[in-house]
């Protein structure tokens, strides 16, 4: 076999693009396999484009450590590369009494969690700044913000190319082994088919994540997260914003509540709301144009929107929703359960040299992208 390849980071999402420029960064040399016929196609391209801020995950997770870290991250690269994005600030909303000590509670995670500038507000001063909103106390972050997650993923890439790391598009992974000596070898797919030999491997496949590794010999089984589709929907809102900044209700079990965000060009959105997609079965291939997935909008889903939001803004005119796109959450747990964590399968857990797996990797995965990139090339060190 040829001379094996130092690193091969498979999947050019958000978060593999991530970890190819940290890679890349620390001296390897890197080489991206993408399924697809173009980058950054597949969670990373359905979601809010919500920076996050930090509140809602316990502390110590690696969600909440991770989105911290990310956060800043993200910010300082955004302005060095001219990466749009505002930091919108954003009111998590509790409309009836009973709700307040759930905001509370964000508010004493959050600042366990080092999010910094977090502030308790009554339901008028709440108004006093977003005047259309209903609330009876509201949990205000202005560190929250936006960003436009392909202009990040374009500037990732160019930065880890810049570093020498190459991109392999239409280079789809569908199998492969581990050697003696802890490196691996892969099967690539496409137009020329063939086996890869790579001293190490980055498996940032997202939605495919757990199906690929468990497709590689030698990756222990027990290593591998289990994964559960979870579908968000979103609706567009006609006309103009009456927000200017980000609105949240209370959490839900699996969601953030059906909530509003902004793009960058101010047009307000809402969702994602939670549907569990019975596709276990699916979740068995291994690349994301086989697992047959639904994109489309429910249209059926709009009166339970509307019902939502009114909760928060009674002033959401008739008709005013149109129908946008829909995302897919690699969840770790199904539903009913607590939220799971990210997952890095490092070698020191798996016993594995040269392979290192990325599970479970949902909100806040687009936040936290860089010190994700960041905690896969110390763990690789
Ligand atoms: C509805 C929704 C809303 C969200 N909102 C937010 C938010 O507001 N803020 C936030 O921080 N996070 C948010 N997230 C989470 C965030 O979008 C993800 O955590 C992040 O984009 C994951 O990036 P990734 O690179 O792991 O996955 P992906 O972007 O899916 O990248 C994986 C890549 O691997 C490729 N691939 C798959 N299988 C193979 C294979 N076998 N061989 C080669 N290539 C392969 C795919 O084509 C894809 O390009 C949201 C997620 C969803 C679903």
């Amino acid at each position: 076999m040829d001379k094996p390849e130092d690193v091969v980071v498979i999947g050019a999402g958000a978060v593999g693009l991530a970890a190819a420029r940290a890679l890349a960064m620390a001296g390897r040399e890197v080489l991206i396999l993408e399924s697809q016929q173009a980058f950054g196609t597949g969670v990373s391209s359905r979601n809010s484009e919500v920076l996050h801020a930090g509140l809602y995950y316990p502390p110590g997770s690696l969600k909440a450590q991770l989105c911290v870290r990310g956060r800043v991250m993200l910010l300082d690269f955004a302005q060095q590369w001219r990466v749009p994005h505002r930091l919108t600030g954003k009111l998590v909303v509790a409309t009836e009494p009973a709700e307040v000590h759930a905001i509370e509670g964000l508010f004493a995670q959050g600042q366990a969690n080092g999010v910094g500038g977090l502030e308790l507000l009554n339901g008028t001063r709440a108004q006093s700044l977003e005047p259309a909103l209903r609330a009876v106390a509201a949990l205000y972050s202005p560190a929250t913000g936006i960003i436009d997650s392909h202009a990040l993923m374009t500037a990732l890439l160019g930065q880890a190319q810049a570093h020498g790391a190459q991109l392999a598009l239409c280079s789809p992974v569908l199998g492969g082994e581990v050697l003696g000596d802890g490196s691996l070898v892969l099967e690539v797919g496409g137009h020329e088919p063939m086996r890869l030999h790579a001293r190490t491997v980055v498996n940032a496949a997202g939605l495919t994540a757990p199906a690929l590794a468990s497709r590689i010999r030698g990756v222990p089984l027990e290593s591998v997260a289990p994964v559960h589709f979870c579908k968000g929907h979103y609706f567009s809102l006609q006309g103009r914003s009456p927000f200017s900044r980000l609105v949240y209700p209370v959490q839900t079990s699996a969601g953030l509540g059906t909530h509003l965000t902004l793009d960058l060009g101010g047009q307000a959105r809402f969702g994602p709301d939670v549907q569990w997609l019975q596709a276990q079965a699916a979740a068995q291939a291994c690349v994301p144009d086989a697992l047959g997935l639904d994109y489309s909008v429910d249209e059926s889903r709009r009166q339970a929107f509307e019902r939502d939001i009114r909760r928060y803004w009674p002033g959401l005119p008739e008709g005013a929703l149109l129908p946008a796109y829909s995302g897919i959450r690699p969840k770790t747990v199904g539903p009913g359960a607590p939220a799971g964590d990210f997952i890095i399968s490092a070698p020191a857990q798996t016993g594995v040299a040269g392979w290192l797996g990325l599970y479970g990797i949902e909100s806040p995965g687009l936040t936290a992208c860089m010190a994700i990139g960041e905690a896969v090339a110390k763990a690789l060190r």
